[in-house]
């Protein structure tokens, strides 16, 4: 068949792959493109410990249950197994170590610029995923700071920083994982930087993951599901401001609709190791100096080690934003399941819990649009 027909899929994680999946099992050739040496590039490049924070049913693809021995809350390498048995099973074509750099309307077709050459295409799908880019905050950057200090993107485990007196800032789930392990595995002392107080709900309350509700949650009222989430926050955690962590002030909600910032899922030991003050919570990092931080309130504190965990954005200027796309904050401007723009798709650009669920759902929508437009399009006489 004419290679420049075959739909063109950016990027291998849980929204590629059910897209290009669903294309597939209609009769569309696709081709995946994944930046990474291997399918679910972006799940492998995280740290060791990583565990799901969303529980399995909220969590696996449609039509491919976890394995009965990943147990509620799979590990980073359970996952990546998974997406690369998906992949195989579904006899994709995945096109490993290949970065696509811009995408291009010409008059009837869409050039895609990779990192092996162009290519040509009637459907492009962007599944980069929304967690594309570290964020890095202005005082990060050329901060003078002579320790180590990395995006907890680029953190693996605690090994390097045995004997360390590590500041890690930023409280959403790497944020406090990444504290926690530090400060059980051999740092000397580890003190958490928070800005605005996290809602933390816990893996596991009462026995039963603390996320099966949220498909339910979802369709109610957001203030309302804030209310209960905050009052559940308090009987559960009990009341930690004691330890430097007031009150949200806002629910997990309407926090995650406004500026994408999740809900911590962590477990017990977390907060038993904020509570005992082997994890001490200190102020927003206001700058960097050579030696340490100088923290918001004017307190300076020596580090030997900063670990930034700021979160990540979307980083999809340089592939599409020249197309009139993505809305001020960088997101497409209807990221779910959409069509902007004839032939160019994007999936899995929403903010909600259990994404990697969800985006198969999305993909399924995306890959029924294109085969009937390529059906459509198949049904019309050449007039060569
Ligand atoms: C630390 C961490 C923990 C998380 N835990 C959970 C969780 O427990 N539950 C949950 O639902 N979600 C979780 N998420 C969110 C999770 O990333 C998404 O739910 C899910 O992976 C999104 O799937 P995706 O396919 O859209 O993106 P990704 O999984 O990020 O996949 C995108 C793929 O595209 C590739 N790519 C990117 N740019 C290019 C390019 N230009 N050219 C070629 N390839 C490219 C990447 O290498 C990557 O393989 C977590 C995120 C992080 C950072």
């Amino acid at each position: 068949m004419d290679d420049r027909k075959r739909v063109l899929v950016v990027g291998s994680g849980p929204a590629g792959l059910a897209t290009a999946a669903a294309l597939v099992a209609s009769g569309v050739p696709t081709t995946v493109f994944e930046r990474g040496d291997a399918i679910g590039a972006a799940w492998a490049g995280r740290y060791d410990a990583l565990r799901f924070n969303t529980s399995r049913l909220n969590s696996a693809l449609p039509g491919a249950p976890f394995p009965r021995d990943f147990g509620q809350f799979p590990t980073r390498d359970q996952y990546v197994a998974y997406l690369q048995d998906y992949g195989g099973n579904r006899g994709l074509l995945v096109e490993t170590r290949v970065e696509v750099t811009r995408i291009e309307r010409t008059r009837d077709e869409w050039l895609v610029h990779t990192s092996k050459g162009e290519r040509r295409t009637p459907h492009v799908v962007v599944a980069t995923g929304i967690m594309n880019r570290p964020r890095v905050p202005e005082w990060a950057i050329e901060s003078g700071f002579q320790g180590e200090l990395i995006h907890s993107a680029s953190y693996r485990n605690a090994t390097p920083f045995v004997g360390h007196d590590v500041l890690v800032v930023g409280a959403g789930s790497s944020g406090l994982e990444i504290a926690h392990e530090l400060a059980t595995r051999g740092a000397r002392r580890v003190r958490l930087s928070v800005r605005n107080s996290p809602n933390i709900l816990l893996r596991v309350v009462g026995g039963l993951p603390s996320d099966l509700p949220a498909p339910l949650l979802l369709h109610l009222p957001t203030g309302l599901v804030d209310r209960m989430l905050l009052a559940m926050q308090r009987v559960v955690n009990g009341d930690l401001a004691p330890y430097g962590l007031p009150r949200p002030a806002e629910g997990p909600i309407s926090q995650l609709k406004r500026r994408g910032a999740g809900t911590a899922i962590v477990d017990t030991e977390v907060l038993d190791r904020i509570r005992d003050g082997t994890i001490e919570v200190v102020p927003a990092v206001a700058r960097l100096d050579a030696q340490g931080a100088r923290l918001v309130g004017g307190a300076h504190i020596e580090v030997d080690s900063v670990i930034v965990a700021a979160g990540y954005c979307p980083g999809l200027e340089s592939l599409v934003g020249h197309l009139g796309v993505l809305d001020k904050d960088g997101m497409p401007r209807d990221g779910v399941a959409s069509e902007q723009t004839p032939g160019l798709h994007f999936v899995g650009y929403v903010y909600r819990p259990g994404l990697t669920r969800y985006v198969g759902r999305t993909a399924r929508a995306v890959a029924r649009r294109i085969s009937q437009e390529t059906a459509e399009l198949a049904s019309v006489p050449s007039s060569d």
